[in-house]
């Protein structure tokens, strides 16, 4: 494994300085979830105002890949609607399971990640944020 193509710099940035993370109190905990072959665990809050997510944060802790999956993904949810965000969650997690291609354009800052489609054992890591926001937006 060539660790240079798995961590880009932009995924170190994220999990070095992790965006909208926070403790989290239990009564605030909308969805969560773990990955137990690696070790993550996430937990997400949601906002909503009107048809808006206002504010989204995440307690939790993981490798690189889940943390830095969850950092873009908060930064990326604010201003969104519930079903902007199901819609991108959904093309996400196709983009990561091979089952469709996407380009740097239509993901931005998520395009990163997509080097860790060649590590089959790495994809539960960058998917797991966005299964537990599928869940939370339910
Ligand atoms: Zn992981």
């Amino acid at each position: 494994m060539n660790d240079r193509n798995l961590y880009p710099s932009l995924i170190l940035n994220h999990y070095r300085n992790p965006r909208n993370r926070r403790n989290l109190s239990a009564e605030e905990i909308h969805a969560e979830g773990s990955n137990p072959n690696c070790g993550d665990r996430v937990a997400l809050h949601l906002q909503t105002e009107g048809e808006k997510i206002v504010e989204i944060f995440f307690s939790g802790c993981g490798c690189a890949i889940c943390m830095a999956s969850t950092s873009i993904m908060t930064d990326n949810a604010r201003g969104k609607t519930p079903s902007d965000l199901r819609r991108l969650s959904d093309e996400f997690i196709a983009f990561m399971q091979g089952e469709i291609d996407l380009n740097a354009e239509t993901l931005g800052d998520l395009f990163a990640l997509a080097a860790v489609r060649k590590f089959p054992m790495r994809i539960k890591c960058a998917i797991l944020p966005w299964q537990i926001l599928l869940k939370a937006l339910d």
